[in-house]
């Protein structure tokens, strides 16, 4: 999939009143006449914080809006069914569905387990600082709500690397279940990275690869999805995406469009991923986000020659997806924070180096207005 045009269609504030899908469903014409050929959408499953959530706090990767969990049926952006109409909707005026996949980790289980764990130092991953001990971890998922409908998996203990709360003492810290290990073919900031946030999933886990990879088949025929933006790509051992991927092109026997996020400005760790990974998809530039971010913060001082110094444009162009911002670099989120005054100027910048190239992402500012 080239000389996409992806907008992203969402930000981290957004009201929490279940609309969006119809939103997406209202303006896909208009979407289309001003030149978006894709669009990426938010999580769309149900979050541990139920409607109030963004979506990456995933708790049911089946309830896309349909069950009654964490306190309603529609999810943050609407109901299963609006969901589906949009991605029709987008489909009629010419327009793909990128889907989020979040699988690095997963929030709000329905149970406690008792587990054997070790501290890991939280600067230093490898190093454990305690003795095995006895800790309450959120681990076990039976989805009430939903019942055995899609699938019957059940999620414990055993499906995971670690949690980062211990439920019994109250206490927080980087817990690995005992006779686990965290993956390697992860980043190596802080010695590895495997650990995010949430319950990790344990992706050499057989099961759990089976699961994902038969929920993936699921979600892409259940949604008529055009393709994914994978999320945390860093936090997961890039063996498991290229190999999921590899299996549900197989299975649709089709190209479908992957972006990952690998949120690092080290263009080294960028290229070392996608040739870990077989080029099986693209990766957001994020270098060329901090140059952006830079030029921003120099008071007018940025020497523009050296934009693309460092960027994955530069290094690898055809498996570049540019962006100004996202989500996550809007103040008060977890990254880096553009000058929102300085956005606009960004994007007329970014538009023009990107213009004759094959991919570009519209960051969802730029079209709503906002800031
Ligand atoms: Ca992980």
């Amino acid at each position: 999939m080239n000389n996409e045009t992806i907008m992203q269609y969402f930000e981290w504030y957004l009201p929490n009143d279940c609309s969006l899908w119809k939103k997406v469903a209202q303006e896909a014409q208009n979407l289309k006449e001003i030149g978006i050929t894709a669009l990426w959408l938010p999580p769309a499953y149900k979050a541990s914080d139920g409607k109030d959530g963004v979506g990456y706090s995933v708790y049911d990767l089946y309830d896309l809006g349909e069950f009654d969990q964490k306190g309603s049926i529609p999810t943050k952006y609407g109901t299963k069914d609006e969901y589906i109409e949009a991605i029709e909707k987008l489909h009629k005026s010419g327009i793909k569905a990128i889907a989020d996949i979040v699988l690095n980790h997963k929030f709000g289980a329905d149970d406690l387990e008792q587990v054997i764990a070790v501290e890991d130092n939280p600067q230093n991953r490898n190093d454990a600082v305690s003795a095995p001990k006895l800790i309450s971890a959120w681990t076990k998922y039976t989805f009430p709500g939903r019942g055995d409908k899609y699938s019957s998996f059940k999620w414990d203990w055993t499906d995971f690397h670690g949690v980062d709360w211990d439920e019994t003492r109250k206490q927080s810290a980087i817990y690995k279940f005992y006779g686990k290990h965290w993956d390697n073919e992860v980043d190596t900031e802080n010695g590895n990275y495997d650990y995010l946030m949430g319950a990790d999933i344990d992706l050499n886990n057989l099961d759990v690869v089976n699961e994902l990879t038969s929920w993936g088949k699921w979600y892409i025929d259940f949604a008529n999805l055009d393709g994914f933006r994978l999320d945390a790509v860093k936090h997961i051992r890039a063996d498991f995406y290229k190999n999921w991927l590899n299996e549900m092109r197989t299975y649709k026997n089709k190209y479908l469009f992957a972006v990952g996020e690998y949120w690092s400005r080290d263009i080294n760790k960028l290229n070392h991923y996608l040739e870990t990974v077989d080029n099986s998809m693209c990766l957001f530039d994020v270098p060329l986000h901090y140059n952006f971010l830079d030029a921003s913060n120099s008071s007018g001082f940025y020497d523009m020659r050296n934009i693309l110094n460092g960027s994955l444009l530069q290094a690898h162009p055809d498996k570049a997806i540019t962006f100004v911002d996202n989500h996550d670099t809007q103040p008060r989120t977890i990254s880096s924070i553009m000058d929102p005054r300085l956005v606009q100027a960004s994007c007329l910048f970014y538009y023009t180096i990107k213009k004759s190239r094959n991919t570009l992402c519209i960051l969802w500012r730029l079209l709503w207005n906002t800031s």
